[in-house]
């Protein structure tokens, strides 16, 4: 663990330092300003009132007349009892007798008036003076008092004692205060550690739990069982990530529900903030513009899908704010049209952002067209026949019934338009029954080529007349598992048309085989084929290569998709082969189970 010099642990600790550093020094300082007065005090005190008693010992007549050795054995044996020096000097500042001098020195000693304490001395007061000594290297404390002989100041008296005591005393004193200094920090340092980390680890654990509930762990739990304050804040804690962890799940759980709605939507929805940059997309956009969510999300809008219209539109509804709907033809990737719906997106009553919904209209659209279009046609289909029923029931009416020659004639044409609009409703019903959803098959087994047989035969006279021959090279034993009535509508229209579509003499050959898991059963014509251009269209309702043509031999356009619907319920596909002037070959599968 790397240590943290700023850690509160540590502030703490130097805090507790610092206080007891300050508090016991300040408190050694006055102690010992306080010591060192009382003590000099003390001495100053003492010393004075002994200067009393050896003042009062002074022999005033020997001072007056200067009789040197008397006071000088008289000091001498007094210093040795009061442990001080003494010197006796006389009113005009000459040392006369000095405890430390011998009679000789003291005659050469400097004349003491000049001394502060002699001055004061000689001035009738108590005169205190501390001093450093030169010849002892020490400082002295001097007390000088007045010597009086009916009262009047005769003479000084002045007792000396070094402080090299006091400043030992007070020398001892100061290393045990700092002694105790050192042992307090010490002891301030172990024990602000102990209480410190004791106080700490609480907070450390708030700590590492805070930053647990940062990274969206909030199952982690502070156990914290004190009841002091940071007890309390744990269980605040422990109650807001548990809070939070609720909120979060909640807001998960409408993520997900959101998400799946988003997903399975046919509509394309893409969310771009207020700098039109692509925030998100839904699956259906990939697919609507062929690429990946990688390389839309997190762009900008025009540079992933480059067009203009549709970011014109969002660029509207983030400058006015207001919801835009348009339908747009798309030409790329693919031609698509789609109905645009883009609603501003608000924060805090402010843009920021365009909600866009992209509905693909292309399929709707094309059967509406497919729609009017089949009833376009079916109008037409019907219209022919009709006009011309009526117009030849009104040359009846107008007197042609009574034309013996011709009104046979018209009545034929009448029938023969009757039973094209008969053929022409049958189809259409038939085309609707199979579209229908609720068709059901009503399967059986049966023998193919037995049924193609039985078609052929039905073609005899068609065939015949168009000098056609017709073979049926379907295997003898083939089975098949289909709705026998729907297979022989697919036999009866694709044989009709090879024949109908034929050239005088021509063929047509009827056969199948297995195909993998498939049958595939073809009925090839040496007919007319069909232009290039037009085989992809060959399946749709009403499409006719020749319509006069096909209108004339009965036919309704019809047939093909009757023939593909008929397959594909089956399971199967349908497919052609066909070279303008050579023949076709109409195919299709079916799975064999
Ligand atoms: P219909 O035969 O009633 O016109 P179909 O749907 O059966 O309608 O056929 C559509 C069109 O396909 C025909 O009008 C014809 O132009 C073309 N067609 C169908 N079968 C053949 C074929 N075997 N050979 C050439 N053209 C064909």
């Amino acid at each position: 663990m790397n240590i943290k010099i700023h850690s509160f642990k540590y502030k703490l600790a130097f805090s507790y330092l610092f206080i007891i550093l300050v508090s016991f020094g300040l408190i050694a300082f006055f102690l010992d300003r306080k010591l060192e007065n009382n003590s000099l005090q003390d001495i100053k005190t003492s010393l004075i009132n002994q200067a009393y008693l050896v003042e009062a010992q002074i022999p005033k007549e020997a001072l007056l007349q200067g009789n040197t050795p008397l006071m000088d054995s008289l000091v001498k044996s007094l210093s040795q009892k009061i442990k001080c020096r003494i010197t006796v000097i006389n009113k005009a500042g000459k040392v006369l007798a000095d405890s430390e001098e011998t009679i000789n020195e003291v005659l050469k000693m400097e004349n003491h008036s000049d001394r502060p304490e002699i001055k004061k001395a000689l001035s009738d007061y108590t005169g205190e003076e501390i001093r450093y000594s030169k010849t002892l290297r020490i400082d002295m404390l001097y007390i000088a008092l007045p010597i009086k002989s009916d009262r009047e100041i005769i003479g000084v008296l002045r007792l000396a004692l070094p402080l090299s005591d006091l400043k030992e005393m007070l020398f001892v004193i100061r290393r045990v205060v700092l002694y105790s200094l050192f042992f307090a920090l010490g002891l301030a340092f172990i024990l602000g550690a102990i209480l410190t980390r004791e106080i700490a680890k609480p907070i450390n654990r708030m700590i590492y739990a805070s930053n647990k509930f940062s990274k969206g762990d909030f199952s982690h739990k502070i156990h914290i069982t004190s009841k002091d304050e940071l007890g309390e804040l744990a269980s605040v804690l422990n109650k807001m990530a548990e809070n939070l962890e609720d909120k979060i799940g909640e807001i998960e759980v409408k993520n997900q529900h959101l998400m799946a709605i988003l997903e399975s939507m046919v509509e394309g929805i893409v969310v771009v903030d207020k700098a039109s940059r692509i925030i998100s997309v839904n699956p259906t956009v990939e697919k609507i513009f062929n690429t990946s969510k990688n390389n839309l999300e997190g762009r900008v809008f025009l540079e992933a899908i480059r067009n203009n219209d549709l970011f014109g539109i969002i660029n509207g509804v983030l400058k006015k704010g207001e919801f835009a709907s348009r339908e747009l033809n798309l030409m790329w990737p693919v031609q698509k049209i789609f109905q645009i719906n883009a609603s501003p997106v608000f924060e805090k009553g402010i843009i920021s952002g365009c909600l866009l919904v992209i509905h693909d209209m292309t399929e709707i659209r094309k059967l509406e067209t497919m729609r009017r279009d089949f009833v376009a046609n079916v109008s037409h289909e019907l219209k022919t026949p009709l006009t011309s029923i009526k117009g030849f029931i009104e040359t009846l009416i107008e007197g042609a019934i009574d034309d013996k020659e011709n009104n046979r004639h018209f009545l034929n044409i009448i029938q023969e338009h009757a039973q094209r609009l008969n053929q022409l409703v049958e189809d259409l019903l038939s085309l609707s029954h199979l579209e229908s959803k609720d068709i059901a098959l009503e399967k059986s087994i049966f023998n193919l080529h037995q049924l193609a047989d039985n078609i052929i035969s039905s073609f005899k006279v068609l065939s015949e007349k168009k000098n056609v021959e017709i073979k049926n090279e379907i295997p003898q034993e083939f089975l098949i598992r289909a709705d026998k009535d729907r297979m022989e509508q697919v036999f009866t229209n694709l044989i009709d048309n090879a024949i109908k579509f034929n050239k005088e003499k021509g063929g047509v050959k009827v056969y199948g085989r297995e195909e993998g898991k498939d049958m595939k059963i073809a009925i090839e014509d040496s007919g007319i084929g069909i232009p290039e251009k037009d085989i992809p269209r060959i399946f749709e309702r009403f499409y006719r290569v020749d319509k006069a043509r096909s209108r004339e031999l009965g036919g309704t356009g019809l047939g093909l998709s009757i023939v593909k619907h008929i397959v594909e319920l089956h399971g199967g596909n349908v497919g052609v082969e066909s070279v303008e002037g050579l023949g076709s070959k109409f195919w299709f599968t079916l799975p064999m189970q």
